[in-house]
């Protein structure tokens, strides 16, 4: 492992300890005088910097604002999410055949995925701008915290959704919460866009994955991955395998690693492998992986079942591409007939997830088969989002219901 270091010399304008670096030219810029998605100079990403990285000794509480030392703020806008179980996993285990196999399951987030730990800090965020709207493009879960967020802080929601593609629970999620929901003829991709240009024009404040202060609180993922591995094992894992979109949760986790190894709590050596897994439909950071490439190509054209996962300009690759090259990760793709199959394995385990979230898993089985992963290797796999985020699916995965009549003996006769 080469390049773990963080680099950037704090501004003049440093705020409160933090400031914005430009992952390609090291620009600074301050974080809360101005609305700032991307770098003034060379339109690259941002990413938090602060003057001083914790160790686990300066974590207190529970949930996200747990590691509050390692965020922008004390306290956040927060409907207590965070604090997630690490599952054992029996039947995930069998499959995998590995030293240990452990689920960490997002979907028990307060609106049912991981975007929660983005939103009680992008949101606070948003509240010190002062900005009066808050918008993004989603596959859905995105919409659905932003709108429970944007309602906790009484601030106005827009999001742009592809239309027909995304799952049901989702939409009704952000219906209910009270976001004005715009349906877009178009994919993922061109909501994106589109959203990216109404902020950019000072419409809306942007809280997609591309706005540094959401991968902020996510973390807080790999914080408690590792508190609650060693918790449970006594060792922390060797891999930490998750389903990638936009790969902003990858991008997260490689700079909880980094600025852990930057605070000394943890040996570069110490640092998971970061593994990305994508729907064989929806595969351009697999296909960058593959070539060895630093940077993506766009694919117009995306398919899958998975459909938060349904994405074919994954916006944070120039930041998880260095993740997974320099942690030794890798990346794969499985098919959604592979990905149902592990919803059903992790289902038998009576953890309920939406299709995206299985892919972690699926991937893991996957790079089993090929040898990519040893028999000797401590796992943990994200599951990003609750079961009832997309019941159609989970319906399909499932089992038929038998029609009886309304006695006894007719159930009994059914069965
Ligand atoms: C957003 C999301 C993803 C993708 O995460 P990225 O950080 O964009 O890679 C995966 N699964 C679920 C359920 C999601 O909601
Ligand atoms: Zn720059």
């Amino acid at each position: 492992m080469s390049d773990l270091s963080l680099g950037g010399e704090p501004p003049a304008v440093a705020d409160d300890g933090v400031w914005l670096a430009c992952v390609e030219c090291g620009a600074t810029v301050a974080p809360f005088d101005d609305v700032v998605y991307r770098c003034p100079d060379c339109d690259g990403l941002l990413e938090a910097r602060y003057a001083d990285y914790p160790t686990f000794d300066d974590f207190d509480g529970s949930g996200v604002w747990r590691y509050a030392a390692a965020l922008p703020f004390d306290e956040g806008v927060s409907i207590r999410e965070g604090d997630t179980p690490l599952y054992e996993v029996p039947d995930v285990a069998a499959a995998a055949d590995v030293a240990d196999v452990r689920v960490k399951h997002e979907g028990a987030n307060p609106t049912g995925s991981f975007k929660d730990r983005g939103m009680t800090v992008g949101v606070k965020v948003a509240d010190r701008l002062g900005v009066d709207r808050l918008a993004c493009a989603s596959t859905g879960n995105t919409s659905a915290a932003l709108a429970a967020y944007g309602a906790r802080a009484d601030t106005p929601v827009l999001v742009l959704l592809p239309a027909g593609k995304v799952a049901a629970g989702k939409v009704a999620q952000a219906a209910l919460h009270g976001a004005r929901i715009c349906e877009v003829d178009g994919n993922f991709d061109d909501c994106l866009d589109v959203v990216a240009e109404l902020a950019d024009r000072g419409e809306a404040y942007l809280l997609n994955s591309l706005n540094p202060f959401r991968l902020e609180g996510q973390k807080t993922i790999g914080l408690e991955v590792l508190e609650q591995s060693l918790a449970a094992t006594g060792e922390w894992p060797d891999r930490v395998v998750l389903p990638v979109g936009n790969a902003g949760n990858t991008a997260a986790l490689y700079k909880c690693f980094r600025e852990l190894v930057a605070a000394g709590a943890m040996d570069e050596t110490e640092v998971p492998k970061l593994t990305g897994v994508q729907a064989a439909g929806a595969a351009p950071l697999v296909e960058a992986v593959e070539a060895g490439r630093d940077h993506v190509e766009r694919w117009d054209d995306v398919e899958t079942k998975a459909t938060a996962i349904r994405i074919g300009n994954p916006v944070n690759a120039p930041k998880a591409l260095p993740g997974i090259y320099e942690t030794g990760g890798t990346a794969v793709a499985v098919s959604d007939d592979q990905i149902t199959a592990a919803q059903r394995t992790l289902a038998e385990d009576g953890v309920g997830v939406e299709p995206a979230s299985a892919a972690s898993v699926a991937g893991l089985l996957e790079l089993r088969e090929r040898g990519a992963v040893g028999a000797d290797e401590r796992v943990v796999c994200l599951t990003t989002g609750h079961l009832l985020k997309d019941p159609d699916a989970a319906a399909d995965a499932g089992g038929e219901p038998t029609p009886v009549p309304a006695d006894a003996d007719g159930v009994l006769d059914a069965l």
